[in-house]
């Protein structure tokens, strides 16, 4: 029935293309009205998601738990406080960010000034993934409402406690003329993405990144694709293991459970010191997790069915599966795997394929950790990429050769608390960047403006053009003050 509002099994209204042309609508209707592009506006709407989640944190903690038995700590630091943080930054530094920013001008539009004036893109779209389902959703609201925009925001259906409490939450706390969210799955968000917006926000895999980018490109829509990859950690002899382990362990299955796009997906380290390193490795996950990690409280569960398959079967493959060094239980009643350590996997394994995102971790062996630097090079370009070490020219070649969204020498994941650095990928992993200042740029187009008077109208620019002219023009274009200043005063 195109065109109209489908039904489902139970008659409740589907969100179809007509709904979702129509929320656009209303959007843009208040879009243009101008409010949200006061900094009373933006300054209220970021007040309203501080309030609702302190008001809500156990709320929140409670969704996170239903959708992936996330540990309340986990929800705290990763989640909340993680939106709090980028919220309060947003306040504090919002009339800062709003000012245009004065820049140099040439000699060629002397006199005049200019500045960069950073206006909202409109009306703009905002996609997220389940692992991180209330941060991945609102983290990039804060940044399009900072900037000035109305927003959709589609959240996954996969974290399906989440999407519902942000639908609500949303209601009460928001403006909701400008701020909506729309629930769904593929056919809602097919839906939405058939429509105009001036930006689309995407986190999730390189897929449906692509659909994502093609339905953008039939409205020539600017995107940012915040995609994912197989992170590497390279672990060189000399460091203290006990701490490289706990650091690496607190990336990979302290977020999580290894579900996070900046986890360390496979580890390369030397064949000499592969042996301490698992041992290293066993001991720490023993102290965190207990001698039978399938009934620890503090690690999240696989998301659902689907993807607990998808791992077992990497995990199960022929050429694998002997590889298991440490873990390997699982429990498909409860949807756990226990943190799994592989070693020496072959490179054209699935798990070597595929980024993992969950409990798995692959060890590869090398002679020379300089090899780790090709290996990491020979595949698509990860979110992240990590490296333990205590030599200054490792370090260097690494931060140097080594092409990711971000690195991290002597830990992991970390770089995504500091709001100073963009967070992003490159190549696969994504296309453009947010956190901090980097989220309101994302989500404002940086305006040129030049600002001239009536004096120093330099006849040179105006036909009929002379030879006279010509030379001056070169002088000019050349940067010689004299040939500018005949130009200026408009002796030719
Ligand atoms: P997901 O299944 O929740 O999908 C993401 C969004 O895409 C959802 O809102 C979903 O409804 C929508 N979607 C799914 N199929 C679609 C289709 N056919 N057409 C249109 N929309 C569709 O999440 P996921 O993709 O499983 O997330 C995991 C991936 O995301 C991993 O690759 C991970 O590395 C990456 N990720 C990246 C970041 C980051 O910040 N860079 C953060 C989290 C996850």
């Amino acid at each position: 029935m195109a065109g109209e509002a489908r039904k489902d099994d139970v008659g409740k209204k589907l969100f179809d293309s007509r709904a979702a042309a129509s929320l656009v609508g209303e959007l843009r209707g208040a879009f243009a009205s101008g409010t949200t592009r006061s900094y009373q506006w933006r300054e209220s709407q970021l007040k309203g998601i501080l309030r609702m989640t302190d008001d809500r944190e156990r709320d929140i903690a409670a969704a996170l738990r239903s959708d992936l038995g996330k540990p309340e700590l986990e929800s705290v630091v990763y989640e909340v406080a993680m939106l709090r943080n980028s919220c309060k930054l947003a306040l504090k530094e919002l009339q800062h960010w709003m000012m245009p920013e004065k820049v140099k001008t040439s000699l060629t539009t002397f006199p005049s000034s200019a500045e960069i004036v950073s206006e909202p893109l409109g009306v703009v779209l905002i996609i997220s993934a389940w692992n991180y389902p209330y941060l991945l959703s609102l983290d990039p609201v804060v940044g399009a409402i900072a900037a000035g925009n109305a927003v959709a925001l589609k959240p996954s259906e996969i974290a399906p406690a989440t999407s519902a409490l942000l639908a609500k939450l949303l209601g009460e706390y928001m403006d909701n003329s400008s701020i909506r969210v729309v629930e769904g799955a593929v056919a809602e968000t097919t839906a939405l993405l058939e429509q105009k917006w001036d930006k689309i926000f995407y986190t999730g895999n390189g897929r449906v990144g692509q659909i994502v980018m093609a339905a953008a490109a039939k409205h020539l829509t600017p995107v940012v694709l915040e995609l994912g990859g197989k992170a590497p950690v390279v672990v060189d002899s000399g460091v203290n293991l006990q701490i490289a382990c706990r650091r690496i362990i607190a990336g990979k299955w302290g977020c999580n459970n290894g579900q996070a796009c900046v986890s360390s997906d496979y580890m390369i380290t030397t064949k000499d010191l592969a042996p301490k390193l698992v041992d290293a490795l066993k001991n720490e996950l023993e102290m965190f997790y207990g001698k039978n990690p399938l009934e620890s409280k503090d690690l999240s569960r696989i998301v659902n069915s689907n993807h607990f398959t998808r791992l077992t079967k990497l995990l199960d493959e022929d050429k694998v599966s002997n590889k298991v060094v440490y873990g390997g239980e699982r429990d498909p009643t409860k949807l756990q795997i226990a943190p799994t350590i592989l070693l020496d996997v072959p490179r054209d394994s699935l798990i070597m394929k595929e980024e993992i995102f969950g409990p798995l971790l692959p060890i590869l062996t090398v002679d020379k950790l300089e090899e780790s630097f090709d290996i990491i090079n020979s595949g698509p370009k990860p979110l992240a990429a990590y490296i333990f070490t205590n030599d200054k020219k490792l370090k260097d070649h690494f931060v140097k050769n080594v092409s990711a969204g971000g690195l991290v020498v002597n830990d992991t994941t970390v770089h995504l608390a500091v709001h100073t650095l963009p967070f992003g990928g490159v190549g696969e992993s994504g296309m453009g960047a947010y956190h901090g200042k980097f989220s309101f740029d994302a989500f404002s187009h940086k305006k040129a403006v030049v600002y001239r008077s009536f004096m120093g109208d330099a006849a040179i620019r105006y036909p009929p053009y002379t030879n006279g002219k010509l030379r001056l023009m070169k002088a000019l274009l050349g940067g010689s003050i004299l040939g500018i200043l005949r130009a200026i005063f408009g002796r030719s």
